[in-house]
């Protein structure tokens, strides 16, 4: 028998799921990726099949799977508002029936599990920047309340699983997150904003743009997401890059990048959109010593050279 580590991606035909089973074949662990191409594609795992260790499994997660594995890495869920909100009632199925089919796998084969969660579960924050500890403000009836509330569950469900069956748990509150193998057509406001400068369109800022985010490099998440697989930490962690930018500030940065002559147009806001969002990284730091490295610019650039080559 040979020791390399199982690992089980769910969602790994997605964006950040690509990336991380990437980042475990070039160690040298098996991989199994399993995903139902909701939000996944193909393309972004057919440079994998050339891994001896790498395996593909269409399934859905709101269905029980039995596997032999020794770390769950629980990604599957639409991420981007225009997808997760298409159909609300399949998102919060997906965040608690497969979150509970994954821990309920995690206790039969005695495996880590760890759970893609989200800054979404501080809502629109009243605290900022939001720590671990802040309980969140969040609509429990709007129209990202599927994606908020089902991730707030999943965490529930986690820690439960931890305290009732002693199952080795990784909570992972991931912020904002950019880089290649995003969609196209993701929705999310840099997939967004480097397509729409590519074809020459103009840059569609909801609102005034005056709301902020704080954007992680994907290389950057990856490497905090296997520090804290590794750790012995049991509860939430805010992984994301604190550096926080209205989201005109990003569609200016844009379009210097890209093309000086773009115009914007503003459309609508979002309802419940959150008005600012920025990770307090004191705890991954002195935890796993782990901090982003990749600043906006030197992200955005690697991100555009994809896209174009891509589109
Ligand atoms: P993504 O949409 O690219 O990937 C999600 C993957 O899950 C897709 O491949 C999709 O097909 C798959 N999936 C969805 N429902 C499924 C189901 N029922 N059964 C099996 N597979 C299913 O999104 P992403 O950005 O890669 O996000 C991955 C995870 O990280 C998600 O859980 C998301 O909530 C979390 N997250 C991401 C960000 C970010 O900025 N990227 C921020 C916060 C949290
Ligand atoms: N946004 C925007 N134009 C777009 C897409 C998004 O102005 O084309 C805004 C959106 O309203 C939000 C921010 O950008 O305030 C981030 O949106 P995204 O969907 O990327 O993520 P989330 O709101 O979940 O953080």
């Amino acid at each position: 028998m040979d020791n390399k580590k199982r690992n089980l991606i769910t969602g790994g035909a997605g964006f950040l799921g690509s990336h991380l089973a990437l980042k475990l074949l070039e160690r040298g662990e098996e991989v199994i990726c399993l995903d139902n191409f909701f939000t996944g594609t193909k393309n972004n795992i057919k440079d994998l099949f050339k891994y001896q260790n790498f395996e593909f499994i269409r399934h859905d997660v709101t269905e029980p799977i039995k596997l032999e594995i020794d770390n769950i890495w629980h990604l599957a869920c639409p991420a981007s508002p225009v997808h997760y909100q298409f159909n609300p009632i399949k998102t919060t199925k997906t965040s608690f029936m497969g979150t509970y089919n994954m821990l309920g796998l995690a206790k039969r084969v005695g495996a880590k599990i760890l759970l893609a969660s989200t800054s979404e579960v501080y809502g629109d924050p009243k605290e900022h920047p939001q720590k671990e500890s802040y309980k969140g403000s969040v609509n429990t009836i709007g129209i990202r309340s599927c994606y908020d509330e089902g991730k707030r569950i999943a965490e529930t469900l986690c820690s439960d699983y931890s305290r009732v069956h002693g199952v080795k748990v990784r909570i992972m509150r991931i912020f904002n997150t950019y880089g290649p193998n995003m969609r196209f057509d993701d929705g999310r406001v840099i997939s967004n904003f480097i397509i729409q400068a590519l074809k020459n369109e103009k840059i569609t800022i909801y609102g005034d743009g005056s709301q902020t985010r704080s954007f992680c490099y994907v290389d950057d998440l990856i490497q905090g997401m296997t520090l804290l697989m590794e750790s012995d930490y049991e509860y939430p962690l805010n992984i994301g890059n604190p550096n926080e930018f209205t989201i005109k500030e990003l569609a200016n940065l844009v379009k210097v990048l890209i093309n000086p002559n773009l115009e914007f147009q503003y459309k609508k806001l979002p309802q419940d959109d959150p008005k600012q969002r920025q990770p307090s990284i004191q705890l991954a730091k002195e935890l796993l010593n782990w901090e982003p490295k990749i600043e906006l610019e030197e992200g955005l650039l690697k991100t555009i050279s994809w896209f174009k080559n891509n589109l």
